[in-house]
């Protein structure tokens, strides 16, 4: 039917891979595999979303739309994506209302300066103190300008951290919108100005590098006018102002502008009602357990409160306010650091206060049992089928389990994991992404599906080490994004041509040869360079000649097995399957690596 392929097929919000499959009218399998291959593991009574649909409907040629019907269409614009410590604010009586300090969120396409903006702001560099120059942890600052307090939401300045600015948007009364005035908008521009639409926060925005000499601030102008943000000049209500993030240029009308849209915005909460806001970002920190950072949202959070976020919950140890003080209270718009959750709350989740633990433990019970619930209504596929269907198709991919340091990173590094997949001929697939440290479980995951872990600020511990290595199973750790990314891409070449490379450790020479009961002969010996390593190999060179190639099977020093010996120490060394040992032999140490893969 020529028809249907012009007519856009009509989806509810969401539904299941099967149902899809029937409306798109493919088999299930294709769907599955297609599904796969943008990176969505799903099982055929498994439900996705309509972004999903859109997306993998894309894919496979076809066009889809949102069916909503027509009367709905309002109501659900107007009722919109009220972040939930909104609807609570209503909540509060009006009369107990007091003016806060706004919280402000920087927004923007990728390089068009909010990064530089911030530490404007701010009078510091954070960029130049981070591992790989990346911004890798989401915080929040203060400010003081005209004698008035504004809490900017620090988030990091990575491109792949996109969504992560857009989660900090829900927590902010007020969006700076940076846009390059040599640039103009582009894509994430217009993502940003749809996530403050849909949390429904007034936008400011900052043309940008208006010291560039191919700035062309109109041009913004008139771009950010077609999107519905018209400027005042023009009779619009946006203020746009033009900056210079770099030259420090009319940030004092910035703010002045935020302090402006601020007083019409109705900034207010009641410091004495009910204490709750937004989880900014958590990790776990050596000895100090949980650190979350809180923006609080209302009320006046306090030492030895007990509060709940998501599926966890933790009395208040310690508060530290965002230049590291210990402060006894917090009240509304201030960002604390805060110790003493017992698991990692989830960054953008709401946090509130509880009467004490009990009451605590008991809600956290109970939400946990409903995602378990949830969990079970939601088929996973199971990795016998995952491998059916591989089978199936031809895929050549690097799976992958990914674990983080802080929830913040999580999304980011699997999204730019993907992206690097997606530029290169052989797939990378996330089988399972987490924030923690690397545990027998993910080696035993890695071990059945043959893939490899990549850690990112976390290691393995000692159980998983054992398995790893008993299982074969790779495991490779970073700190900065760059190398991570960069090992990827070159396994991801590797795959198609695996690889591998000797690498010489150090070279030896034998001074005598000596009976052994265990291995014939053993060579006494000395390292002439390098390094001799008892997990290494061994060949033994007669002038140009190779007599053996093999492993080591004794190292010592002074009758101690020793598992290395440096340059200029003498040493024992017995080699599996070899005796024929000669004054003068060589010893040349190495290990293979292999190279372009993981
Ligand atoms: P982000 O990705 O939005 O956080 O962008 P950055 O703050 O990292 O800035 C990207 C690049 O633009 C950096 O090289 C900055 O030095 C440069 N930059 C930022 N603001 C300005 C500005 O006002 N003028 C000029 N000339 N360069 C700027």
């Amino acid at each position: 039917m020529m028809m249907a392929k012009h007519e856009p097929v009509e989806l509810p919000p969401t539904i299941t891979v099967r149902e899809l499959a029937q409306k798109l009218e493919v088999t299930p399998i294709e769907l599955i595999k297609t599904l796969m291959n943008v990176g969505v593991m799903a099982g055929i009574n498994q439900t996705i979303d309509f972004e999903t649909a859109e997306i993998v409907a894309a894919e496979m040629g076809k066009e889809v739309r949102l069916a909503v019907p027509e009367a709905e269409k309002e109501k659900e614009e107007e009722a919109g994506e009220l972040p939930l410590w909104r609807k609570w604010l209503l909540a509060e009586p009006a009369a107990k209302l007091q003016p806060r300090p706004p919280v402000v969120a920087i927004l923007g396409h990728v390089d068009h300066g909010k990064t530089t903006l911030l530490d404007a702001i701010r009078h510091t560099n954070v960029a130049a103190r981070e591992a790989g120059g990346i911004t890798q942890h989401i915080s929040a600052y203060q400010i003081e300008h005209d004698g008035r307090l504004i809490t900017f939401l620090d988030t990091p300045g990575h491109a792949a951290f996109t969504s992560l600015r857009a989660r900090g948007a829900k927590g902010a009364d007020i969006v700076v919108l940076v846009v390059a005035a040599d640039d103009g908008v582009m894509p994430q521009t217009r993502e940003a100005i749809s996530h403050a639409k849909a949390a429904r926060v007034p936008i400011v925005v900052a043309i940008n590098k208006v010291d560039k000499p191919n700035a062309q601030p109109e041009k913004v102008r008139r771009q950010l006018a077609d999107l519905g943000l018209v400027p005042q000049e023009w009779g619009g209500d946006t203020i746009m102002v033009e900056i210079s993030a770099k030259e420090r240029l009319n940030l004092d009308e910035l703010l002045e502008a935020i302090l402006l849209v601020a007083d019409t915005a109705d900034i207010r909460a009641n410091p004495q009602g009910r204490v709750f806001g937004t989880v900014i970002e958590a990790q776990v920190k050596k000895g100090q357990g949980v650190v979350a950072t809180l923006l609080v949202q209302n009320g006046t959070l306090r030492v030895g409160d007990v509060l709940v976020a998501g599926t966890t919950y933790g009395k208040v140890r310690a508060l530290l306010d965002f230049r590291g003080q210990r402060i006894k209270e917090a009240g509304p718009s201030t960002p604390v650091a805060m110790l003493g959750f017992h698991d990692i709350p989830q960054a953008g989740s709401l946090f509130y206060k509880v009467k004490n633990e009990k009451e605590a433990r008991q809600i956290v019970a109970e939400r946990q049992e409903a995602e378990k619930k949830a969990a079970q209504a939601t088929p996973r596929m199971t990795l016998e089928e995952f491998f059916q269907r591989l089978q199936e198709g031809e895929v050549k991919e690097l799976r992958l389990v990914v674990k983080v340091d802080v929830q913040g990173s999580l999304e980011p590094v699997v999204r730019a994991i993907e992206e690097v997949g997606e530029r290169s001929e052989a797939q990378a697939r996330i089988l399972h992404a987490d924030v923690g440290n690397i545990t027998e479980n993910d080696v035993m995951l890695a071990a059945a599906s043959d893939a490899v872990i990549i850690g990112f600020n976390v290691k393995p511990d000692a159980a998983a080490r054992r398995v790893a290595e008993h299982e074969g199973v790779s495991i490779r750790t970073y700190r900065v994004i760059y190398n991570l990314l960069d090992d990827i891409e070159k396994a991801l070449k590797g795959l198609l041509e695996p690889e591998k490379q000797e690498v010489v450790l150090g070279e030896a020479e034998v001074l005598a040869v000596f009976p052994s009961s265990r291995f014939g002969k053993v060579a006494g010996a000395r390292v002439r360079r390098g390094v001799i390593r008892r997990n290494g190999r061994i060949r033994v060179l007669r002038g140009d000649e190779v007599v053996f190639d093999g492993e080591i099977g004794s190292l010592k020093r002074f009758q101690e097995d020793v598992r290395e010996v440096r340059e200029g120490f003498e040493f024992g060394i017995g080699l599996k399957n070899f005796k024929d040992f000669q004054v003068g032999d060589r010893l040349v140490c190495y290990t293979i690596e292999t190279v372009q893969s993981a």
